[in-house]
């Protein structure tokens, strides 16, 4: 090696815009991280929920600009509680989205779909290009909160009651064995 003081290349500060992108990184590669992971056990985690209470309901009922999802439903059968209606589940206390105070609700289950494949359910798709631009959409919107504000949705965490988990396990080997 010479003697000659080395030169650097300068490097500029990141721009606002830059760090921006990186906290969408940030919550879109964790939201896509929960769903391949294919959540096992009888619980789920408390991120999970937060991604999917924000996906069902949004946080405009807690100081947030997040409008619920258009295919939320109020339940007819009991006041208070909400269905999916995009599923075509139906309205009755196995499909409400969120249970009675900590009863195991249909946001509980550790695999669960969502018709518009939004953050926190199993088939998480991230959002497209065209998504973020004017009016965006509301899985953008998700994808690019900040962290700490999606810490913030208040979740109970319910464990999956043995019975059902039983039958669950019980139609996973039906269906394998007619599958052979
Ligand atoms: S479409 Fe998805 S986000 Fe909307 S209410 Fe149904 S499950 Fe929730």
């Amino acid at each position: 090696m010479n003697n000659e003081t080395p030169k650097f290349r300068k490097v500029e500060p990141q721009q606002n815009k830059t760090s921006f992108r990186r906290k969408i990184g940030m919550v879109q590669s964790f939201a896509m991280a929960l769903a391949s992971r294919g959540i096992k056990g009888k619980k789920i985690n408390t991120a999970t929920k937060q991604l999917r209470v924000l996906s069902c309901f949004g946080n405009d009922s807690s100081g947030g600009v997040l409008p619920p999802c258009e295919h939320l439903g109020d339940s007819k059968e009991k006041e208070g509680m909400h269905f999916c209606e995009a599923c075509g589940c139906g309205d009755r206390a196995g499909t409400w989205l969120i249970a009675e105070s900590m009863e195991y609700g249909k946001l509980d289950y550790p695999k669960l779909a969502c018709p518009l494949s939004m953050p926190g359910f199993t088939n998480y798709m991230p959002s497209k290009e065209d998504e973020s631009v004017n009016p965006i959409t509301r899985k953008y919107y998700i994808e690019n909160i900040d962290y700490t504000d999606l810490q913030k949705v208040l979740v109970n965490i319910a464990e999956m009651p043995e019975e059902l988990r039983q039958a669950m396990e019980n139609s996973k080997n039906m269906k394998k064995n007619l599958n052979k």
